[in-house]
């Protein structure tokens, strides 16, 4: 059987002989080759990374299930997080399987209804304030400080820890570190994990490069290209969007450190990004996660020069997670009479 991610890398993880071993299948999701953007990019080789695979399907499983394990090692009963959405249902997944009491925190009417439906179904108490993302996370900060519950967002170091086994993988699979990685940024704790893993691995021996960090924000969220609190985000991406993120300064070390780059890509970069990735790979994700394609588009229509080099972009969500964007960005269905000559007809004109 596959070893689960506590065990498989239990060295480079804050696991003691107390840590309980949970699992519900996270990590070692499938990297996958391009089949045909790699050649309309001119990219050497290009590979997508996709964290939808995961159990409640984002990325967000991996430094879930090693946040609970520490907090039940912690003894701790309850646990709260602010979400856009993901969050929520990967901490209400992992709270059900340790028995704990899970408290999510999301902005009104400003959430997936995929990433909704799962929280609610994974039985958390979910809390909907009249405000965003980023004042919800202040919120559970005070709260947090007062009252004996574990805090489960990025901020929570055991969550890093447990996303940055995402580069240790793509390093055992590709036998070495990517040329670029290409990933989205909201809050930013995933990039600053990334990092983390790439550095760790190097410093053990396992391999001899790190990759350069391209991280991307959504335009109209982008703090960190701007280097500015964003009062009021706005994307239709919106597992990033985030004004004001808890990981800034592991953004930005990642970049300078690898060399790297953080930019924006607009809302129709990102849908237009998010079609591709479906119609020519057949990888549905949701649009936060092709912020990563999107940014790989931009800079390749700008001259960036990747042939000879190898590319991975994360794919950090499922594209089931928001139906509504999927919908109201495509074709609606053909409604026809139950007529087996209309229905050919139809057929016919493609
Ligand atoms: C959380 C999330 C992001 C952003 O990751 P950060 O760590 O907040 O930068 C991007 N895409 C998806 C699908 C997410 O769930």
């Amino acid at each position: 059987m596959e070893l689960c991610l506590l065990e498989k890398y239990r060295e480079f993880l804050p696991v003691t002989s107390q840590t309980p071993i949970i699992t519900i299948g996270e990590a070692n999701t499938p990297l996958v080759r391009s089949h045909t953007l790699e050649h309309e990019l001119a990219c050497g080789e290009l590979y997508f990374k996709l964290e939808g695979c995961n159990p409640t399907g984002s990325f967000k499983d991996r430094g879930m299930v090693v946040a609970v394990a520490k907090a039940v090692e912690e003894k701790n009963t309850a646990i709260i997080c602010a979400s856009t959405g993901n969050t929520s249902a990967s901490a209400a997944a992992y709270g059900a399987l340790c028995n704990l009491k899970v408290f999510v925190v999301v902005p009104k009417g400003n959430i997936a209804m995929g990433k909704l439906a799962q929280a609610m179904a994974y039985g958390a108490k979910i809390l909907a304030i009249d405000d965003n993302f980023d004042k919800a996370l202040e919120f559970v900060r005070i709260i947090t400080q007062k009252h004996p519950i574990a805090l489960v967002n990025s901020l929570n170091p055991y969550r890093i820890e447990g996303q940055k086994t995402a580069s240790f993988e793509i390093v055992d699979v590709l036998g070495a570190a990517p040329d670029y990685l290409f990933i989205p940024v909201g809050n930013a704790g995933n990039i600053t994990a990334y990092w983390r893993g790439f550095t760790h691995y190097k410093q053990a021996g396992r391999v001899e490069d790190t990759p350069m960090m391209m991280g991307f924000e959504a335009e109209g969220a982008a703090a960190i290209v701007k280097d500015t609190i964003i009062g009021n985000p706005q994307t239709v991406a919106s597992a990033i969007r985030i004004g004001n993120p808890a990981s800034w300064i592991g953004a930005t070390t990642a970049r300078d450190e690898s060399g790297g780059t953080i930019d924006y890509v607009s809302d129709d970069e990102i849908i237009n990004a998010y079609h591709l990735l479906a119609r020519k790979e057949g990888i549905f994700g949701e649009p936060a996660s092709a912020a990563s394609l999107a940014g790989l588009i931009k800079l390749h229509n700008n001259g960036y020069d990747f042939s000879n080099k190898r590319l991975v972009c994360i794919i950090t969500g499922s594209g089931l997670k928001d139906p509504d964007t999927a919908i109201n960005n495509a074709v609606p269905p053909i409604e026809l009479p139950a007529d087996l000559n209309i229905l050919e007809k139809e057929i016919l004109k493609d």
